[in-house]
């Protein structure tokens, strides 16, 4: 339910962004938690600063034309919608999918705002993208159509206006064809302006396994403040991509067992552990699909075809692919199956009606603005390398990464003490990202 004082700005939002649903599931999840806020803080209201927070303060849609391997025209729809700037130059990733559209792309860049607000890094929010399918495409044609995306893109970045980075579909080798593309058309080696980059050109160590290790240690917070920790417990981790694969590697690293992963074709069952080495070489060398793992693991992983990854028995599950990939009964079958601890990997993969399953049946859940953030503050780490023209070792970043994951979680918690919620991450992670934002945004006037 939400607070009688938001129940019009929702409608508003609703009625002026028809029919895009994802948002509106986004800015309804953080309302739902604002409404102690409200309570304590009219200003909030009165200043209109939740109102303006749902607005974009700059949305771009452009063609993105290219020609394929067999000389065809090609015509993709380009996204970038940058959201809000009161705390840093707007920064968020660009993903490349064929289910991108404009809704897909408000949804990612609204959870962005307050996830990077929650890092308590200097980074405003945005996300960006296009309906492109890289699937099957030769890495000539994904250069081709790097390049015409950036040709319109470019205008719009900058060091301190706007940094992308990657998402589903947007990896490495995309974000080196992006930045050849950006650093020809303006003549300048503007490492600061995109990340995700290789590390022989300006790119930071730890940022390839920073979402899903910063996941990993996220559970790892919510384990260690019960007294317990990953020795022992099962594991299952959605996915098979970036997230997923550093996801899997630090669970088992810290004692957990994954056993089992996915794509959208089926899942991996590997009781013994997901092998992580045979993982890697499937998917980032092979660029292969998760049944070609159970065929070159021989006996001991099984494949399971059209089926959910949900149904396998777990203590800990990890959703680490895309959104509303969790509804009531991917949830329901998790809680029968004794799962207690949930934390999202991906951005919004679990739907309100799973959300409050978890509540209802007393499993932990945590929020992908607090969990996945990682990724993104690693990215600002990233930046503060760019600036200060300086690498850091291995060892160096990934604790600033761990530091920085247990601040988040504790700042969710004391946030949600504070506020009257023990133990509720989806609230302390609304509420703290919320705070910080909006109190820069008075600060800064109505601009
Ligand atoms: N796409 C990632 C996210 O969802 C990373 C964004 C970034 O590094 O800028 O947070």
């Amino acid at each position: 339910m939400l607070h009688e004082k938001l129940g019009g700005l929702y409608e508003e939002v609703a009625r002026r962004n028809a029919g895009e649903t994802e948002f509106h599931q986004s800015v309804y999840e953080v309302l739902t938690s604002l409404g102690p806020v409200v309570d304590k803080h009219p200003e909030y209201v009165d200043s209109e600063v939740i109102r303006r927070l749902c607005e974009p303060e700059r949305q771009i849609i452009f063609r993105v034309p290219w020609v394929d391997d067999n000389g065809t025209v090609q015509i993709n729809r380009g996204f970038r919608v940058e959201f809000n700037s009161a705390l840093g130059p707007f920064k968020g990733g660009l993903r490349f999918h064929p289910s991108v559209y404009l809704g897909i792309v408000k949804f990612l860049g609204f959870e962005q705002i307050f996830k990077n607000s929650l890092t308590g890094m200097p980074i405003g929010g945005a996300k960006g993208g296009a309906d492109f399918d890289p699937k099957g495409r030769s890495d000539d044609e994904v250069m081709r159509f790097c390049q015409s995306f950036m040709t319109e893109l470019y205008r719009h970045l900058g060091e301190y206006t706007d940094v992308p980075a990657g998402d589903i579909g947007v990896g490495m080798r995309e974000i080196g064809y992006l930045f050849g593309q950006y650093k020809r058309i303006t003549n300048r080696y503007e490492s600061g302006v995109l990340t995700g980059k290789g590390t022989t050109w300006g790119g930071s160590l730890v940022r390839t396994e920073a979402t899903g290790y910063g996941t990993v240690y996220f559970v790892n917070e919510i384990l260690k403040s019960h007294n317990d920790s990953f020795e022992g417990k099962r594991a299952v981790v959605s996915g098979s991509g970036n997230v997923a694969i550093y996801a899997v590697e630090k669970v088992q690293e810290l004692g957990g067992a994954v056993i089992a992963c996915s794509d959208s074709n089926g899942y991996v069952v590997d009781e013994k552990g997901i092998d992580v080495d045979l993982l890697k070489e499937v998917k980032e060398v092979r660029r292969g699909r998760i049944a070609d793992y159970a065929e070159m693991r021989g006996g001991a992983a099984s494949f399971v075809a059209d089926r959910n990854v949900w149904e396998v028995p777990c203590d800990i599950a990890l959703p680490c692919a895309t959104q509303n990939e969790i509804n009531g009964d991917e949830a329901r079958s998790l809680i029968t199956n004794g799962c207690r601890i949930v934390a999202e990997g991906a951005n919004m993969p679990c739907s309100p009606t799973a959300i409050k399953q978890f509540a209802d049946a007393g499993v932990t859940f945590a929020p992908g603005k607090a969990a996945n953030a990682g990724g993104v503050a690693t990215s600002a780490l990233e930046m503060q390398q760019n600036a200060s023209r300086d690498s850091w070792t291995f060892a160096e970043t990934e604790q600033r990464l761990e530091q920085i994951m247990h601040r988040i979680h504790n700042r969710c918690l004391s946030t949600a003490d504070e506020y009257g919620q023990p133990g509720n991450y989806v609230a302390g992670a609304n509420i703290a990202g919320f705070i910080r934002v909006a109190d820069a945004m008075l600060a800064l006037g109505v601009v």
